[in-house]
């Protein structure tokens, strides 16, 4: 979402006659697109800006922080004298740059606004995209999940989505350019909803433009899978069989706690129709381990249940206290950091595993691949593509382009990619 942020930044800030440079050390203003999901990312933000301002050597720069973190810390970051930045502006208010921008550096007066509104969707901005393989497509915004250990409700609002006709119309236009594949976002992009259309609606809407060949979306709630939404899946042939499904934890006390809105069995049940409707369907998730309360006997729950499920791939993190949540208020972080750290290594190494076992099983098919990386672009492969499954594919030999869709068998697989042969090339 924040690579779809930081296109849609460009593009309202080119429009106001602003051009952009890669090198921040070239650059009169610096801005930091920021996430705050994880108390290990402000970290990173805050390191940035000192090696930033370390890096100019004196000679003077406008650093700004853009995205949650802008909503998550509010006022507080513009008066912290060690970060001394000038300009703070949330997710609801990219609009409103180029006006505080021009009060930065010709008034040199601190730039605020971290205002969360109900209706901004950015439906009328076309963002600036550079990457002519996957087009980002946000179809809705914010969340009104209230997952007790998230802080998106509080940084990126409430949701709302983007009507079904805007949404068609940029991706007719990403077909037009060239982009053979579309990844539609949402914090909670299951829910989607437009007079009287739903999720599935709209991705059988995306799905008709000449042009796109493949559909992802990212992220879905398990409680939001209707048959209708199963069913597209299964049968259209342009959407990926590959769903991310956030697990975040198997022991229903625990997912209780989490206010996911669902059971172990429920999730289970979900996993059952999926693979019933879509044989073969790629399944990744999320886990959060040392969630408060959380005892030895209920992490073994999430373990048994990643057994059980056997997702492709997994991102694993520790419990970290995210501020204005309902966790942080009511909830001790109890687990002990030693306790975290062992759940996780035991996870990972099982996770390894499984993902290991699931690519070996890939081994001798032939499968379609689209390049992202074409010849010559990164040593140790030919090129680099991802598979229906998103899995990345390296091709061990031949001469491709980013764009091309590629027939190729799979020669080797490790837990996390795959080595394959074109069968033409
Ligand atoms: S559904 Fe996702 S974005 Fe929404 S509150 Fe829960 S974890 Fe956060």
């Amino acid at each position: 979402m924040n690579e779809y942020d930081s296109e849609l930044v460009k593009s309202i800030l080119t429009g106001a006659g602003y051009e952009f440079v890669a090198d921040a050390a070239l650059a009169d203003i610096v801005m930091l697109n920021t996430c705050s999901v994880r108390e290990n990312a402000h970290r990173k933000v805050f390191g940035n800006i000192h090696e930033i301002r370390h890096a100019r050597k004196g000679r003077s720069v406008a650093i700004g922080i853009l995205g949650c973190m802008a909503t998550a810390l509010r006022k507080d970051l513009l008066e912290d004298k060690s970060l001394a930045l000038d300009f703070v502006v949330g997710p609801d208010s990219y609009k409103r740059l180029p006006d505080i921008l021009r009060s930065v550096t010709e008034d040199h007066t601190q730039g605020y606004d971290a205002t969360l509104s109900e209706f901004e969707t950015y439906a009328d901005v076309y963002p600036s995209r550079t990457d002519g393989v996957n087009a980002w497509v946000a179809v809705m915004r914010g969340c009104n999940n209230f997952c007790s250990f998230c802080i998106v409700p509080f940084t990126r609002g409430r949701e709302r989505s983007r009507s079904l006709n805007s949404i068609v119309e940029e991706v007719r236009r990403l077909a037009a350019e060239g982009f053979p594949q579309v990844t539609l976002l949402g914090q909670n992009v299951n829910s989607y909803h437009d007079s009287g259309h739903d999720f599935a609606a709209l991705l059988e809407a995306v799905s008709r433009i000449e042009g796109i060949r493949r559909i992802r979306f990212t992220s879905p709630h398990p409680k939001d899978f209707p048959d209708s939404l199963v069913e597209v899946l299964a049968h259209n042939p342009k959407v990926c069989k590959q769903v991310h499904l956030p697990l975040q934890a198997g022991n229903d006390r625990v997912l209780d706690l989490m206010r996911r809105n669902y059971t172990s069995a429920d999730f289970m049940q979900l996993v059952g129709r999926l693979r019933k409707a879509c044989p073969g369907l790629a399944l990744s998730t999320d886990v959060i381990v040392g969630f408060p309360t959380e005892t030895d006997a209920e992490f073994a729950d999430t373990m048994r249940v990643m057994r059980e499920v056997r997702f492709d791939t997994a991102f694993m993190f520790k419990y970290s206290v995210r501020e204005h949540t309902r966790a942080a208020r009511e909830l001790p972080d109890d687990v002990p950091e030693a306790a975290k750290t062992e759940r996780i290594v035991a996870l990972n190494m099982q996770q390894t595993d499984i993902s290991l076992e699931c690519n070996k099983a890939l081994v001798g098919q032939v499968q379609s691949v689209l390049v992202e990386q074409g010849s010559g672009s990164r040593k140790g492969a030919a090129a680099y593509a991802r598979n229906d499954a998103n899995k990345v594919v390296a091709l061990v030999s031949g001469q491709f382009v980013p764009g091309q869709f590629v027939d190729a068998r799979i020669i080797r697989a490790t837990p996390h990619q795959l080595k394959a042969e074109p069968t033409v090339s």
